[in-house]
């Protein structure tokens, strides 16, 4: 494979740090154009320095004055050295826009990483996707740009890349099923009468992996796999009756499919979230080396499986409502959800309050519908706004 330029939204981040260690680890496969974050400035200007991009910038105003500052420029410069430096979210997506990178890994986290793939495929570019969250609040219109622009949608996610990569070959009409697993989370054997006194340090602590601090709090929930329900509906066109579920807590069998004729395909490594970036970022062609450890199955010993527990975990039967109904619905979800997780983490909500939060903002909202992305955005800030005041009345 020749050597690709990549771009990378959210490179400060726990998925934008493996991207570039994937990077590091394989310099003739892939070279940096962008890294844009959000408003780690310091880090960023490490990354910086080591990977000299073309261009690097940052949402946040007081960040990118620390990147400044790390950089030993002024505040508010245009560049160091050969680097272009952008402040802001508008020229970020003009950054996006112009790089000369054909694939972008979207790892921004939440709803607001949606606008840098939506440029990203504006401008005819692959996405790498780790950042779920655009696709459950505007798949249809995600997809629909896709196919308009003619760009690939690989997925970064570990479920969503194994069965992306053991669908390689299969006709689509040979498709059973999607079989997603879930690790269960720090939870899976804690009853639900003792879910009232956990605390956001005990939620971050994933038995499996290591992750940023919204998705361990959404792994902690569940509220992980619901999301990937939706995902998976949008990212490989699957009705959500064909999409099953089911809890495999030694995170090594990453997802699988159903064929027509009873075969199950599974895709199995150590968990690490380096093998599916670095696979999104060479498909279709060679895969990188020196990307994850082997998987020595004398170690593993067992593989088990167990159903899901739908009266503790409420979220993934919500998610597959969300996709019977209105097309809003989904978005409603995750965005209630986005509000409940910074609530908890700056404990300001307890635990069961996400679920609350979660399932007040539906029966308020999830009828709604958008037929455009500024209605998409204005159905999102009312439900932001509406899920941040219920939730002071909320007494758990
Ligand atoms: P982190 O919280 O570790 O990183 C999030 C990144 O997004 C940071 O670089 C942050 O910048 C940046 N960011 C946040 N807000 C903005 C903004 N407004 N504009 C630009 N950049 C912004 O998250 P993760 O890496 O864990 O997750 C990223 C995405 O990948 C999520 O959607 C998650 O669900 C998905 N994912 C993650 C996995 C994992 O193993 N971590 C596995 C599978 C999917 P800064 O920190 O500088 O503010």
């Amino acid at each position: 494979m020749a050597t690709r330029q990549i771009a990378i939204l959210g490179s400060t981040g726990s998925i934008g740090v493996s991207a570039l260690e994937v990077v590091k680890a394989n310099p003739d496969l892939f070279s940096v154009d962008l890294l844009v974050a959000g408003r780690q400035g310091e880090r960023l200007a490490e990354q910086v320095r080591m990977f000299k991009p073309r261009v690097a910038g940052l949402s946040d105003a007081a960040g990118f004055s620390a990147l400044c500052q790390a950089l030993g420029v002024a505040a508010g410069a245009s560049a160091w050295g050969d680097t272009k430096l952008v402040c802001g979210e508008a020229e970020i997506l003009s950054a996006i826009a112009e790089s000369s990178a054909p694939i972008v890994v979207a790892a921004v986290v939440g709803m607001a990483g949606l606008s840098g793939v939506l440029a990203a495929i504006d401008s005819g570019k692959d996405i790498a996707l780790a950042n779920k969250e655009s696709l459950v609040v505007a798949g249809e219109l995600v997809r629909k740009r896709v196919s308009e622009k003619g760009v690939k949608l690989i997925p970064v996610d570990s479920e969503h890349s194994a069965v992306f990569q053991v669908l390689q070959g299969i006709q689509p009409g040979d498709l059973d099923s999607v079989i997603l697993t879930a690790s269960g989370g720090p939870f899976l054997h804690t009853p639900k009468e003792a879910f009232r006194g956990i605390t956001p340090e005990q939620a971050l602590k994933h038995p499996k992996w290591n992750m940023g601090a919204k998705i361990s709090i959404d792994s902690a929930t569940m509220m992980n796999k619901a999301l990937e329900v939706i995902e998976a509906r949008w990212l490989f066109d699957v009705p959500e009756k064909e999409i099953e579920v089911i809890v495999h807590p030694q995170s090594i069998i990453h997802s699988m499919i159903r064929l027509i004729d009873g075969t199950v395909l599974a895709q199995l490594s150590v968990p690490d979230m380096k093998g599916p970036i670095a696979y999104a970022l060479t498909y279709p062609e060679t895969r990188a080396r020196r990307v994850m450890e082997r998987l020595d199955f004398t170690k593993v010993q067992e593989l088990t499986f167990l159903p899901l527990q739908a009266d503790k975990f409420p979220s993934i039967e919500r998610a597959r409502q969300c996709l019977r109904g209105a097309n809003g619905a989904s978005a409603v979800m995750n965005t209630a959800n986005e509000v409940a997780v910074s609530l908890f983490l700056a404990r300001a909500l307890s635990f069961e309050g996400i679920y609350s939060l979660i399932g007040e903002s539906l029966e308020r909202f999830g009828s709604r519908s958008y037929g455009s992305l500024e209605e998409l955005f204005a159905l999102t800030d009312e439900v932001t706004e509406w899920a941040r005041q219920y939730a002071t009345s909320i007494r758990h």
